[in-house]
C-alpha cells in the first residue's frame, strides 16, 4: 500500500524512554498530524521515520517496502522522503531556483529546471526564482522550502512544525496554500505539532501523543475536539473549567445544570471539564440559568473571555472562564445569566488521563494563556481597565 506504515516503535536516550510502542499507519494522499507536548517525543519519530535516527524497536515501511527494521536501516537519501522543518533550511548561497533543483540532482539539467519551475509555479513562487533567500519573506521562504521538498515526487513527506515560524495573518494563508499543493500531490505527509489549532486546520486525522510516548488518541478534528478519550486530550485545546461531583441519575450537577455522566456509575465522582464556550451566558432577566457576577472582560479580538462567579448564600461562589462573541459586553448588563452547553462539557472519573498538559505546554494565544493562570493569580494581576466591578 502507497504511503507509511510505523509498526511497535519504541525508542530511548539512554534511560529516557520517549516512545513506547507507537504505531501508525497514512495512505497516499493523507495528511496525519502527530499533536502533544513539547518533549513528548513527536520529533523523534519524524527522525525515525526520516532515517535520521537509527531505528531500536518496531518497523517502518514506506510505499511496501521496509526501510527500517532489526538490524535494517536504510539511508534517509533513498527512502525517497521530502523533509521541511520550521527553519526551512534553505541553502543561503543558493536562488530559489538553484535551492529547488537541489534535490533533483540526479535528473538532467534541463528536466530538472522545467520540474522545479513547475514546483514553483504551484506555490506562487516563480516570479522569485532568481531571489536568494535572504531576500525573501517567512512565508515566500516557507513555499520555497515545500517546493524542494516536492520536487523529486518523494512517496512522504515529513513536516516537523512546518507554520511556526509565521506570523498570524500569513500562517492561514500559507496553511491553505500548503493543503492545495499536498492535495494535488498526493503524498502521504506526517507532520508533528504542538498547536493543537494547527492539527486540527490541516489533518486528516490527528494522533496524540502523551507524555509517557505512547498514542492517547487517534481520531479527525471533530472526534478529538469533541469526543476527548480522557482529561489529557481535552486539556490539549486550551482554557478549562473544572467541576467535581457525584454521578446521580446518570447525571452530574455543575453549577449550571445537570450533564450526562457518560460511562460513569451512579455514586462514583467525577469531574466535569467544561470549556469556555460550554458556559453560555445571557444578559437580561432571562428565566434560563444561574445568575452569576462578572469579574472580568478580556477582549481578545475574535472572542472574549469573561471571568465569572457563581453566587452562594456566603457572598462569591467559584470562579469560571467564559468565552463569548467580542460583541458581548457583559460589564454593561444589568443581570448576566449562565446555562451549560454539555456539546463542551467531559465527564471523567477522577485521576483518569494521568498527566495533564499545563498552561506552558500549550501554544495556545497569549491573552488565553494568560486567561490559563489561575483565576486568584488573575483577580491579584487585574488593574486599571480590565477591572469590572461585579453586575448585580
Ligand atoms: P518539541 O516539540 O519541544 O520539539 P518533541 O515532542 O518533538 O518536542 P523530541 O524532540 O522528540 O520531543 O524529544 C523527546 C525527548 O527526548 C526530550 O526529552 C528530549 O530532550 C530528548 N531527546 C531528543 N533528542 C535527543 C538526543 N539526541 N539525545 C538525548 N535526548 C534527546
Amino acid at each position: 500500500m502507497e504511503g507509511l506504515h510505523i509498526h511497535g516503535v519504541s525508542h530511548a536516550y539512554g534511560n529516557n524512554r520517549v516512545l513506547n510502542n507507537v504505531s501508525l499507519v497514512i495512505p497516499g494522499g493523507e495528511l496525519v498530524c502527530l499533536l502533544g507536548p513539547s518533549g513528548c517525543g513527536k520529533s523523534t519519530l519524524l527522525r525515525l521515520a526520516a532515517g535520521l535516527e537509527t531505528l531500536q524497536e518496531g518497523s517502518i515501511v514506506i510505499n511496501d517496502v521496509t526501510v527500517a527494521a532489526a538490524e535494517l536501516h536504510t539511508a534517509p537519501e533513498h527512502r525517497h522522503i521530502g523533509l521541511m522543518f520550521q527553519d526551512y533550511a534553505l541553502f543561503p548561497h543558493l536562488n530559489v531556483l538553484g535551492n529547488v533543483c537541489f534535490g533533483l540532482s540526479g535528473m538532467a539539467k534541463r528536466k530538472a529546471r522545467t520540474r522545479a519551475m513547475e514546483m514553483l509555479d504551484q506555490v506562487h513562487m516563480a516570479g522569485h526564482a532568481e531571489a536568494y533567500p535572504h531576500m525573501l519573506s517567512g512565508g515566500m521562504q516557507q513555499r520555497v522550502a515545500l517546493a524542494r521538498a516536492l520536487a523529486p515526487e518523494p512517496r512522504l513527506l515529513l513536516l516537523d512544525e512546518p507554520f511556526s515560524g509565521l506570523d498570524t495573518n500569513m500562517r492561514t494563508q500559507i496553511r491553505e496554500d500548503t493543503l492545495e499543493v499536498l492535495r494535488a500531490s498526493g503524498v502521504a505527509t506526517l507532520m508533528v505539532t504542538h498547536d493543537p489549532e494547527e492539527a486540527m486546520y490541516m489533518a486528516d486525522w490527528i494522533k496524540i501523543l502523551g507524555r509517557n510516548g505512547r498514542i492517547l488518541q487517534t481520531g479527525n478534528p471533530h472526534e478529538i475536539y469533541y469526543h476527548p478519550r480522557d482529561e489529557f486530550v481535552a486539556r490539549l485545546f486550551g482554557l478549562m473549567n473544572t467541576v467535581e461531583g457525584v454521578v446521580e441519575g446518570a447525571k452530574v450537577e455543575t453549577p449550571f445544570g445537570a450533564v450526562d455522566a457518560g460511562a460513569a456509575a451512579d455514586g462514583e465522582t467525577v469531574q466535569v471539564l467544561i470549556r469556555p464556550e460550554g458556559i453560555v451566558l445571557e444578559s437580561g432577566e432571562g428565566e434560563v440559568g444561574v445568575p452569576v457576577d462578572v469579574r472580568s472582560t478580556h477582549l481578545l479580538g475574535h472572542s472574549s473571555v469573561v471571568r465569572v462567579a457563581t453566587r452562594t448564600d456566603a457572598g462569591g461562589g467559584q470562579e469560571f472562564f467564559v468565552r463569548v462573541h467580542k460583541d458581548f459586553a457583559p460589564e454593561l448588563a444589568h443581570r448576566v445569566m449562565a446555562y451549560i452547553n454539555p456539546a463542551h462539557c467531559f465527564v471523567f472519573l477522577i485521576g483518569e488521563g494521568g498527566d495533564v498538559p499545563g498552561a506552558d505546554d500549550l501554544n495556545v494565544a497569549g491573552a488565553d494563556k494568560d486567561a490559563l493562570k489561575s483565576p486568584d493569580a488573575k483577580a491579584k494581576a487585574q488593574t486599571g481597565p480590565h477591572r469590572v466591578e461585579a453586575a448585580e
